[in-house]
């Protein structure tokens, strides 16, 4: 279709009649009228009343390689010349998959020699799941099926993944939850910490996964599944003392340990792997989005050893997979995304560069009157909106705040994202400290904005 001399009112007109935009209230959009974004180029967007918009979200975490770059169009295109689809299911592969595969068993931790692809982070999570029961049937415990998640976990939206999550709002809709699931409390010290030190609330919170395991019974119990930094809960960090406790407490109940890195993922947090920075030893890993910076949809489930070897010595046929599990046009620009983010050193730069100081320009905001604490590591970061930074105190209803300065970093040619009170970014990884400077400068425009609007 040609885009050119249509203008942003037409294109409105067809979006309200015919689309459904996921998490959106319909209603309410369909009054204000939503932003056609029509091309985009490094960090920044561009809707169709040419308005230039900064984008501290990658998109939607997701692109990491940042707009525009032709490397990852022209291998889509080579490959979608040579061969654009062809399924894996029956006893056939694809180059572009077998290579890929290869690349990320190189790239992930050590034990991850395995991957199962698909094509969302929520087919990927769904994947988890069915591989964690079936190791669990193949070495004779089938009761051992329930996974433990924790409370304002994302991970993802069909019903597995929306079930596995902890965000109450999803489970009142649509019949939710899937039995075999369980939530804990989140490592959240800010709100739930009260007089404890960080450290000492950390091990409390993972704590609850041993009590919690003792309830069920160790003998029922699969796996615990966890963002390593929770992304769409807010940008949650547990406090040091977290990750190792859970690891140690997996262990000893002999439970698999699964690390959701959708987000955390290819270098969003200064290493290839958020497992890497909290020193996480997982089973099973789903990644999704900066796979393929986004250009493309693809998932993978990284299997570790101990899983793999299982299911492959003893499970026979698998009966789980989509069809466009290894394609071979998303894996060629899975590939050369990684390709590029490797030779261009751009999550070493992530750790040793733009991370640190992306991270101590934002402290900058502990000062600010509305912000409580900023957390974050490497181009990830999120900031809580409060009543009163001395009692710690929380706004009633934080959404509609957190909203208030989603609107006007929209208006003002930022897009920072608002998960409930909690203000949230995610920009592209090859930003450059000029870029983080222009981002801290809109940034504290809207705080100061927001503030002026709550009086
Ligand atoms: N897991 C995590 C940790 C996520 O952040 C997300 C999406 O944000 C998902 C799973 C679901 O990914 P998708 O939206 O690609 O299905």
């Amino acid at each position: 279709m040609n885009h050119i001399n249509k203008s942003t009112e037409y294109w409105q007109e067809l979006d309200r009649a015919h689309h459904l935009h996921p998490f959106t209230d319909t209603k309410s959009l369909n009054e204000k009228g939503t932003r056609v974004i029509t091309k985009a180029d490094g960090i920044y967007l561009w809707d169709s009343d040419g308005n230039r918009v900064l984008d501290g979200m990658a998109g939607l975490w997701c692109v990491n390689i940042g707009y525009g770059r032709k490397e990852l169009v022209d291998a889509a295109q080579r490959q979608m010349m040579e061969l654009p689809y062809y399924n894996t299911f029956f006893q056939t592969t694809n180059a572009p998959a077998t290579e890929l595969s290869q690349l990320l068993a190189e790239i992930t931790p050590e034990g991850l020699n395995r991957v199962f692809f698909a094509n969302s982070g929520s087919e990927a999570v769904d994947t988890v799941i069915r591989l964690v029961r079936r190791y669990w049937q193949v070495e004779g415990q089938p009761d051992r099926n329930v996974i433990i998640s924790r409370n304002n976990a994302y991970h993802g939206s069909t019903v597995a993944g929306a079930s596995l999550g902890g965000m109450d709002p999803m489970h009142e809709q649509s019949g939710l939850m899937m039995p075999g699931i369980e939530h804990i409390m989140q490592p959240y010290w800010y709100k739930d910490g009260g007089d404890l030190s960080p450290e000492e609330f950390g091990l409390k919170a993972a704590q609850a996964l041993e009590e919690r395991i003792l309830e069920v019974g160790p003998e029922k119990v699969a796996a615990f599944i966890g963002e390593p930094i929770q992304g769409a809960g807010g940008v949650i960090v547990p406090p040091e003392t977290y990750w190792p406790e859970i690891q140690r407490i997996c262990e000893k109940y002999n439970i698999l340990l699964v690390a959701d890195e959708v987000i955390c993922g290819f270098g969003r947090t200064g290493n290839w792997f958020g497992s890497e920075t909290f020193g996480i030893k997982p089973d099973l890993m789903s990644m999704a989005k900066g796979m393929s910076s986004g250009y493309l949809p693809i998932s993978a489930v990284m299997v570790g050893d101990r899983v793999a070897d299982s299911l492959i010595e003893k499970s026979g046929e698998f009966y789980h997979g989509y069809t466009y599990s290894g394609h071979p046009a998303s894996c060629a620009v899975a590939i050369e995304n990684i390709r590029l983010m490797r030779d261009e050193g751009i999550v070493d730069r992530v750790r040793d560069e733009t991370g640190p100081y992306f991270q101590k320009r934002l402290r900058e905001l502990e000062d600010h009157p509305l912000i409580g604490e900023v957390v974050g590591y490497g181009l990830v970061a999120g900031m809580v909106m409060v009543k009163n930074k001395e009692t710690r105190e929380l706004f009633e209803n934080g959404s509609e705040v957190g909203n208030i300065c989603r609107d006007h970093c929209f208006n003002n040619g930022l897009i920072m994202r608002a998960c409930g009170d909690r203000m949230v970014l995610s920009p592209p990884l090859v930003m450059t400290k000029a870029e983080i400077d222009e981002l801290l400068e809109k940034v504290k425009y809207c705080l100061d904005l927001t503030a002026k609007d709550l009086g």
